[in-house]
């Protein structure tokens, strides 16, 4: 899960990790009142959950207090296109205040889960506020990378040697260590994922400060961080998602056309190699788990359908703790309550296969049952194209 920016400074704060004052302003007349109490200045800043907002026009300078309930209204729902948000943009439903900086330098900085080394890495560069994507392209040199042991965290020394790349000195040198600490054991205690801050910015009288921060959590622990949850935005969501998580089921939104009904992560990426081996590409994936009740398959039917992009559905269920007949009762059920309009293709295999079968083959309806996952995924790619 993603969090916007307003909501990881609150974190940040929380662990004495430095970043301007800022609120989030409830109409254009409380962002007057708020740049007013910053002094007169502002920087009014659109809530997304993706980067890239300042060259998208999301980012802007308040002259005034004026200004700021100008620019308020300007950015409150605007579509945002940038270059994270894809060609559709994002609707912006919430703009946060931001108390101005005088930026001496600009630093990136950011603490990540490392899959090469199982570790938490530290990535730092002193080419900060740009694209962080082509300074690794480009000039791969001017990126600094520290892992860290998980037996031992992250030791001073590290964390000055990531001030070091960063050129630091004295004072900044020295607030540098002690802000990189900190976001480590939030990183750590909250059970992070990611956390970007770009630019970290070295400020004119010497301090060190987060100007921007992004942060994405691990969904397998966000039951023990019910201060997280809360900031779930349902509007940063794609419905079908949503919808989704509601029955327990869990869906993928890709750019295909094909939709997959799959139970197991595993066999997901199985399915969607095999149809793109085949020349297809799947709109969405969606895991009915291990344990689905029929009326879950016919919820993941209905949001498998609900998908616009869906040109054709092929369902790829290796029964073990799931049943096969339940899957096959599941998608009878579907197909008579919401009709099924594109083909569909089904593999069923394993526990209670040959009842499956027979469901679907006395339903009378016109799907194309498959023997085995690569004419599975032949036959859906011919039935769609
Ligand atoms: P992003 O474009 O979505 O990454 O949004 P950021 O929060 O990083 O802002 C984009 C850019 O706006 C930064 O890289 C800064 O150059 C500029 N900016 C944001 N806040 C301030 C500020 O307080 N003072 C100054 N001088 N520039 C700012
Ligand atoms: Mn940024």
């Amino acid at each position: 899960m993603n969090i916007h920016e307003f909501q990881a400074k609150e974190l940040i704060r929380q662990y004495q990790v430095a970043t301007p004052d800022g609120r989030v302003a409830t109409d254009a007349e409380d962002a007057r009142q708020i740049t007013k109490a910053y002094g007169g200045q502002s920087v009014v800043k659109a809530q997304i959950h993706a980067g890239g907002r300042g060259k998208g026009g999301g980012v802007k300078f308040a002259t005034d207090p004026d200004k700021a309930a100008e620019l308020f209204k300007q950015l409150l729902g605007m579509n945002l296109v940038t270059k994270q948000t894809g060609p559709e943009g994002r609707r912006v439903f919430t703009v946060f205040i931001s108390n101005p900086v005088d930026i001496e330098r600009e630093l990136y900085l950011a603490l990540l889960v490392d899959r090469a080394t199982s570790r938490i890495t530290i990535m730092a560069s002193t080419e900060g506020g740009v694209d962080i994507e082509e300074v690794a392209e480009k000039t791969p040199e001017k990126i600094t990378r520290v892992a860290i042991d998980p037996a031992v965290g992250m030791t001073a020394f590290q964390a000055r040697e990531v001030a070091f790349a960063l050129g630091l000195e004295g004072d900044a040198f020295k607030k540098s260590v002690v802000f990189l600490q900190n976001l480590y054991r939030l990183f750590v205690e909250k059970d992070c994922s990611m956390v970007e801050v770009n630019p970290l910015v070295i400020t004119k009288t010497g301090d060190v400060t987060a100007l921007d921060a992004k942060m994405g959590f691990d969904d397998n622990a966000l039951f023990r961080h019910p201060d997280i949850l809360a900031f779930r935005d349902l509007n940063e969501e794609a419905p079908e998602e949503i919808e989704a998580s509601k029955f327990n089921l869990n869906f993928i939104k890709l750019d295909g056309t094909i939709g997959c009904m799959v139970n197991g992560a595993g066999l997901a990426m199985g399915t969607m190699d095999i149809i793109k081996y085949h020349g297809g590409s799947p709109a969405n994936f969606l895991d009915v788990g291990g344990s689905a009740t029929e009326d879950a398959v016919k919820n993941a039917f209905r949001i498998i359908l609900q998908d616009k992009a869906v040109k054709g559905v092929m369902v790829n269920i290796f029964g073990g703790i799931m049943r096969c007949d339940i899957v096959a009762g599941g998608i009878v059920k579907a197909a008579k309550e919401i009709g099924i309009t594109v083909p569909v293709v089904v593999r069923l295999e394993g526990t209670n296969v040959e009842e499956g079968k027979r469901i679907l083959a006395e339903s009378g309806l016109n799907l194309i049952v498959a023997d085995g996952i690569n004419d599975a995924a032949e036959k859906i790619v011919a039935a769609t194209k």
